[in-house]
C-alpha cells in the first residue's frame, strides 16, 4: 500500500477538509494555511512532482483549471495565488504533487 499522505488522502484513509472532488482532481484545506484560503489542488493519481505530472496535459490543466476556480471563488477581484513546489530546492515537502491555493491577503514578492 503507499505510504503517500496524498494518496491516503484522496483514498479517504486519513481525514482532511475536502473542497472539492471529481474523478481525478481533489482538493482541500491546507493543515497549516500561510493564508486566509490556503487549499491544495491535486489529482488523485499519484504523481512525484508537476514534471512528473505535465506527461499528463489534460490532467495538469484539469489542475490549474480547478485551482483557478477556486482562487476566483475565494478571491474575487482581489486575486490569489498559484504556487507548485517542485524537488526539494523548489521547496516541496510531500511527494505528491499539488498545487497552492493562496488567497484573502497581499502576497509579496520575491517568494522566500
Ligand atoms: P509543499 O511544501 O509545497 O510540499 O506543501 C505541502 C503542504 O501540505 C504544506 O503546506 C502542509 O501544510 C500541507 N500538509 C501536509 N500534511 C497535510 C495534511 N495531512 N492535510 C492537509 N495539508 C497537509
Ligand atoms: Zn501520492
Amino acid at each position: 500500500m503507499s505510504e503517500c499522505i496524498f494518496c491516503k488522502i484522496a483514498a479517504g484513509e486519513i481525514r482532511a477538509a475536502v473542497v472539492y472532488r471529481d474523478d481525478r482532481v481533489i482538493a482541500i484545506e491546507d493543515l497549516n494555511p500561510q493564508a486566509p484560503t490556503h487549499l491544495l489542488v491535486m489529482p488523485v493519481a499519484h504523481y512525484d512532482t508537476l514534471a512528473d505530472a505535465a506527461e499528463d496535459g489534460r490532467l495538469t490543466s484539469a489542475l490549474v483549471a480547478v485551482a483557478s476556480r477556486l482562487g476566483r471563488e475565494r478571491g474575487g477581484a482581489r486575486g490569489f495565488r498559484l504556487v507548485v513546489n517542485t524537488g526539494p530546492q523548489g521547496g516541496q515537502t510531500v511527494g505528491h504533487v499539488h498545487v497552492h491555493v493562496l488567497a484573502g491577503r497581499a502576497m509579496t514578492w520575491p517568494p522566500g
